[in-house]
């Protein structure tokens, strides 16, 4: 390690202290107090692993699958169990304990096919905790009443784990932020706000209430429940490539641009940042993005333009910089409570889809720093809709950014950048999808950035949705997907997104590459 990447290490563990040392007591600094030191990746995971073994420690392969209450009730726990051991393979359960989102709770999506199994009509959710609350957990929380209601008193939790675990299933709980604002009491009291004043969607990453909260549900499940570990997904992104429309969603909405709330603007006045500046720049920034998208195109000069904003204001990527280091100081601060309420528990990180589609997101998630903090990571290389969400992406930076260039010169940009080359041209990628070679890359990727400091178990896309005239998945996708995924190396995989959404015929191809491999 060179003096200048000690030197980073060193500012990001200041910051990381920095941010945890407004919390209330959480035994934090005795598990990482090391992260980030003159120790060496390798060094820093044998501290964060001292305790648990993992199913690939004790070389049997890690198959977790996401899966939400619904199911469950629906089917019947052993029902479940059953399948998911028998077609998929499944040796780790992966329930989603808390969201307000479709992506992880209730049947399949509105408008998409039913699968071949479960309740075969859709559902309404409402989203929140589908295990008990304990209140002990939240005195010092703003948020306390957040009970999903839809399924009565069934508990993911303690409804299921006993079960799993007779069989010698491990239980990882998983939880998400995708939040219903206006089904949380007090959610405006740990809101983020955007640049220009408004009350945003998600929770702001230094709101001292919002961490608490945070910890608080996790220190609750991992202390009240038999759990092997945990896994969150922070599926956001910062400002900078939020304003840039850097994403693959519909485009000419209303921008994301946050955190302006009291609490970032004290925190990056404190590191130094122009934060009235920053403002400003931001405002400059969605000014232009708001002006371009209504030029019609090619727009030569526009990425000249763009970079002098960027020269105007360098406050913008300060910004930005300093958003994802929270987001690392919030991942740091649930690394801790899972320690202190059990040690062995393994605590993990889903990465948003974009980490493999966007070289800007790509940047800012580092699997090498993210490795201080993190039992295992689950990079979700999901092929089959990856496909679709690439032209997406192409088609929503091409509008920003790179205007001056055309959709599909931006596409092989992009190929280039991320080492994709050989995958669909833009006109055949939302019908053929990426390939499973992908899906190696990606895992041999983080494998080399995390340098074997701690097992990455890459998502597998089992029938996430798609337009119906888009690529859907097939067994072939799966089994594919599987077998790249454990031989670039892993030792283990994460059946996504939800089990309620998965024809059975693909779940078990997972099982028969399985058995390809020679067992779980
Ligand atoms: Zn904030």
């Amino acid at each position: 390690m060179d003096d200048s990447d000690e030197k980073k290490q060193e500012t990001s563990r200041r910051n990381f202290l920095k941010g945890i040392s407004a919390l209330p007591a959480m035994a934090f600094l005795t598990s990482r107090s090391s992260a980030g030191s003159t120790s060496t990746l390798a060094q820093s995971a044998t501290l964060a692993q001292s305790a648990a073994k993992s199913p690939s420690e004790t070389g049997k392969k890690f198959v977790a699958i996401q899966i939400g209450a619904r199911s469950f009730v629906d089917e019947g726990v052993d029902k479940c169990l059953d399948i998911l051991q028998e077609k998929g393979g499944v040796n780790v359960l992966m329930p989603a304990v808390f969201t307000y989102g479709r992506g992880l709770a209730g049947r399949q999506v509105p408008g998409q096919p039913l699968p071949d199994h479960g309740v075969l009509e859709y559902d309404e959710i409402h989203g929140g905790s589908y295990t008990k609350l304990h209140p002990e957990f939240y005195a010092k929380s703003v948020i306390k009443d957040f009970r999903a209601p839809e399924l009565g008193e069934f508990d993911i939790l303690a409804d299921v784990i006993p079960k799993a675990k007779a069989r010698g299933m491990q239980v990882y709980c998983l939880f998400e932020e995708a939040y219903n604002t206006r089904l949380i009491p007090n959610f405006e009291k740990i809101a983020e706000v955007d640049v220009y004043g408004r009350i945003s969607s998600s929770t702001c990453l230094n709101n001292p209430d919002a961490r608490v909260f945070l910890a608080s549900m996790v220190q609750d499940w991992l202390t009240t429940n038999d759990l092997d570990g945990m896994m969150w997904e922070s599926e956001r992104q910062g400002p900078l490539n939020n304003t840039l429309e850097a994403h693959f969603g519909k485009i000419g909405r209303q921008r994301s641009i946050n955190c302006f709330c009291t609490h970032c603007l004290q925190k990056g006045q404190e590191l130094g940042i122009n934060v009235a500046r920053a403002r400003e720049g931001y405002l400059a920034l969605d000014r232009w993005v708001a002006q371009i998208l209504n030029q019609p195109q090619p727009s030569a000069g526009s990425f000249v333009a763009l970079w002098r904003l960027f020269l105007e204001y360098p406050e913008i990527l300060a910004w930005e910089k300093f958003w994802f280091h929270s987001q690392e100081e919030v991942y740091g601060l649930l690394y801790g409570t899972v320690k202190e309420a059990n040690p062995k528990a393994q605590a993990g990180w889903h990465i948003m889809h974009l980490v493999t589609l966007s070289p800007f997101y790509r940047a800012e998630q580092d699997y090498a720093r993210m490795a201080h903090f993190s039992d295992y990571i689950k990079p979700s290389t999901y092929n089959n809709c990856g496909g679709p969400r690439f032209a997406q992406y192409i088609r929503n930076v091409q509008s920003t950014i790179f205007r001056d260039c055309t959709p599909e010169e931006v596409l092989d940009l992009h190929y280039k950048l991320l080492g994709n080359e050989g995958e669909a041209s833009l006109d055949k990628l939302p019908t053929v999808g990426l390939s499973a070679d992908y899906v190696g890359r990606e895992t041999r990727r983080a494998i080399a950035e995390v340098q074997g400091a701690v097992p990455i178990y890459p998502g597998i896309d089992i029938d996430i949705p798609t337009a119906l005239n888009e690529k859907r998945t097939q067994p072939a996708d799966v089994q594919a997907a599987v077998l790249a995924a454990f031989k670039a190396g892993a030792p283990g995989v994460v059946l996504s997104r939800k089990y309620a959404e998965m024809k059975l015929t693909n779940l078990a191809a997972s099982g028969e590459a399985l058995r390809e491999l020679g067992g779980a």
